[in-house]
């Protein structure tokens, strides 16, 4: 094992390959629970396209696997390390290579922090709209990798919906282009599509061309306090019923709004046992805003009209809404999404398997998508594991995952199904459409050497 991290010592600076032991266990995690702790052979950091070409090729050569990394926010263990890996770190590869403004597309290297590429996009008029809570954080070739989802989501399409092309690395170092640079393109199969949310299992994204969009001229936020968590998740499909399509309906429930008091200092919980966070934009944000708040008020909701900073803040803590936590075994969020018809009915269920399984839970939601995340927690034993505790969290969180398949959900949102997740992954896909995963994936991997263990 000892002469792949020899080989890539003869073509790589010294400066791109790490071994010492923090290095190593820095990037041996994402912000997942972990389940078989690992810790790579090497950290690679790439700067170009030839780079991840030259590790690929020897990697093959060697089969040794590799694990891609962005920022290593994903909370699935996507980027945990596999047995005996390198992992693959793009962030250096961290260049807007192309923004043009007339045709509304940016072209990216994949190591871009999202919000660098706003704020690139902003001096233009536009944004790249999927916006993941960690936007501040992840990189687009993350966000890709995982098909990220975000609050502006509710309005303007998940990762997928703003990918246009892709530059990828595959198993063998070749570089393919798939994908077009116009916003219309149906030539043959759609790869780039297969790529987006592939978890880093089919190829190594080292270019993204994105399409943005226009930043609105005028947006509103509404917050809406309510006396209890179902009837602010019935507050989504008034704003539905009401044909008003907002930019952002986040939903948070007392626990999360209890946490944020804690952390920030701030008094939500005395206005209310949940809120839900409404924002318009365009042109006609001021008269959706009216609309929405004429039907959460006739729905049972306290509507404030927040001034603009105020609102702001409101958004901004709803992005740190997941705390400074790390999950782990005592306390796992989850990431299902129900169809919105069944939010009220779910959010209730949650609540009764917290309580008849006597654990504690917290909500936020992209509601506007029906994509929940509940973190269910124990508290942490003090010596010994307490087994009946272990399994009341697990039961509660299995449960959770039958009840939204039941209801037609799914059991990954936008997190990705990663290492941890594989438990479910049986539950909402069966067995033949399992397996023609894995022959797709045998057809671009087939040594499997990319991020094994993973998605699939
Ligand atoms: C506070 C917080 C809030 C979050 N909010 C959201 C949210 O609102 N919506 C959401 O969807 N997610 C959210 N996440 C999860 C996470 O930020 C996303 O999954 C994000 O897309 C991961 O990006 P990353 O750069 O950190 O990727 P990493 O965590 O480094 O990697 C994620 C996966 O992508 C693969 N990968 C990374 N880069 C590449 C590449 N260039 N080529 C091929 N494969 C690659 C990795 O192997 C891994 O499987 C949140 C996480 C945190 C910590």
């Amino acid at each position: 094992m000892k002469t792949i991290v020899d080989e890539l010592r003869n073509i790589l600076e010294p400066s791109k390959i790490a071994v010492d032991q923090p290095t190593l266990a820095a990037y041996a995690v994402d912000q997942a629970p972990v389940l078989d702790y690992q810790l790579p052979l090497a950290v690679v950091l790439v700067e170009s396209i030839a780079d991840v070409q030259a590790v690929m090729r020897s990697c093959a050569a060697h089969g040794v696997p590799v694990v891609a990394r962005g920022a290593g926010t994903g909370v699935s263990g996507g980027a945990h390390a596999s047995r005996g890996c390198i992992v693959l770190g793009l962030e250096r590869m961290n260049r807007i290579l192309d923004l043009n403004a007339d045709d509304e597309t940016a072209v990216v290297e994949p190591g871009v922090i999202n919000a660098d590429l706003n704020d690139a996009a902003a001096a233009h008029g536009l944004m790249y709209a999927p916006d993941p809570a960690s936007f501040r954080m992840s990189t687009i070739g993350g966000n890709v990798a995982t098909n990220a989802g975000g609050l502006r989501c509710a309005k303007y399409g998940v990762t997928r919906d703003s990918v246009l092309a892709l530059d990828v690395v595959l198993a063998d170092g070749s570089l393919i282009h798939t994908g077009h640079q116009t916003f219309k393109g149906v030539a043959g199969y759609d790869l780039t599509g297969l790529f987006v949310g592939s978890e880093g299992t089919l190829g190594i994204v080292v270019g993204v061309t994105v399409r943005l969009k226009y930043l609105p001229r005028e947006v509103h936020t509404i917050a809406a306090f309510y006396p209890d968590f179902r009837l602010a998740a019935s507050g989504v499909l008034a704003v539905g019923r009401a044909r008003v399509q907002p930019a952002i309906m986040e939903l948070l429930d007392g626990g999360s709004l209890a946490q944020l008091d804690e952390i920030h200092g701030s008094d939500l919980s005395s206005r209310g046992a949940s809120l839900l966070l409404i924002q318009t934009d365009g042109f006609g944000a001021a008269a959706e805003a009216e609309a929405v708040r004429e039907v959460l008020a006739a729905g049972g909701a306290t509507v404030t009209t927040e001034a603009s900073a105020e609102a702001e803040q409101l958004v901004e803590l709803r992005r740190n809404s997941r705390g400074v936590e790390v999950d782990d075994e005592y306390r796992v969020g989850e990431d299902v999404a129900v169809p919105r018809s069944r939010l009220v009915d779910y959010v209730g269920t949650l609540q009764e398997l917290a309580a008849a399984h006597q654990v504690k839970l917290k909500v936020v939601a992209h509601a506007g998508d029906g994509n929940l995340h509940p973190t269910f927690w124990v508290d942490r034993p003090d010596s010994t594991v307490d087994e009946g505790t272990m399994k009341r969290l697990n039961t509660a969180l299995d449960d959770s995952i039958a009840v939204a398949l039941e209801m037609g959900g799914t059991i990954t949102g936008e997190h990705g199904i990663g290492q941890y997740k594989l438990r479910w992954l049986g539950l909402e896909q069966p067995e033949p459409v399992r397996e023609l995963q894995r022959r797709i994936k045998a057809l671009f991997d087939p040594a499997g050497i990319l991020n094994p263990g993973k998605a699939i």
